[in-house]
């Protein structure tokens, strides 16, 4: 499946989602600066972190950016272009296409977002779901405007073809993801918030599994999240250990997915 010495490979994914997922969860916090600031950290000092972290391990990797960030944040992506990034589409809004009224109210969606990334030169080939909850219709959508992968299903290790389009999918899963373990909801005051180590030994296990089966692991993070000082160095330190396996491949989505329909045709 890989290039020739290449036994697994690494996408260090990033959904760019601001202010994004406040507003989508109630308009009304239009009016609540504090509450958008918890997502506004994440373009404001996380990015900038993350920037120097992958330019540290020399890893270009892809950002899913929601096209209403896109249109707010306009220096933040020109930073991400100039350090060579993938740029990807995550929704205009963070509203999930499973939410939407209908097909066309989602191709709407769809390609206002894709316009917001071609202002800044960008035509994003790559699609991630606002919480990767996709409709009946998404995978046939993308197929239909030009993009060549998807990144929100959660059945494989592996990537695929979807059936009967030339969409590539990149699986992704929960584990993999930041939020599940150190999000904190304040509404309940429930949920513990994970130890950067409770999490880091989940991703090198999960890791080290991949790797063993030769499939792809994608890691999904947030700025907003991963990007707090103490749990950057889990990730510097978790980059590290994974650069040290023989025959492993950090790469953008985009390159993935390119490499899995090369091989496939
Ligand atoms: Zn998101």
């Amino acid at each position: 499946m890989w290039p020739d010495h290449i036994r697994c490979a690494v996408a260090l994914t990033f959904d760019l989602d601001a202010e994004s997922v406040w507003l989508a969860d109630d308009p009304a916090n239009a009016n609540r600066p504090a509450v958008l600031s918890h997502g506004r950290y994440g373009p404001r000092v996380a990015v900038p972190l993350i920037l120097d972290l992958l330019e540290r391990h020399a890893v270009s990797t892809t950002f899913f950016v929601p096209g209403q960030v896109a249109e707010t944040h306009g220096e933040t992506i020109r930073a991400l272009l100039d350090a060579g990034h993938e740029l990807a589409v995550h929704g205009y809004t963070h509203t999930p296409p499973a939410e939407m009224a209908s097909e066309e109210d989602e191709e709407r969606h769809l390609l206002r977002a894709k316009a917001a990334l071609e202002h800044f030169g960008v035509s994003a080939v790559g699609y991630r779901a606002p919480a990767w909850d996709v409709s009946p219709h998404t995978i046939h959508l993308l197929n239909r405007h030009g993009f060549t992968y998807s990144s929100n299903f959660m059945d494989d290790v592996r990537p695929y073809h979807h059936p009967d389009t030339d969409i590539v999918e990149l699986p992704v899963h929960w584990v993999l993801d930041d939020a599940p373990h150190f999000w904190f909801d304040r509404d309940t005051w429930e949920k513990k918030i994970a130890t950067p180590s409770e999490v880091a030994e989940i991703w090198q296990a999960e890791f080290e599994g991949i790797y063993e089966l030769g499939g792809l692991f994608v890691l999904t993070l947030h700025p907003q999240m991963i990007g707090r000082p103490h749990r950057l160095h889990m990730l510097e330190e978790f980059v590290q250990t994974v650069a040290a396996y023989p025959g492993v491949w950090f790469a953008t989505c985009r390159e993935i997915a390119a490499h899995v329909r090369s091989v496939a045709s």
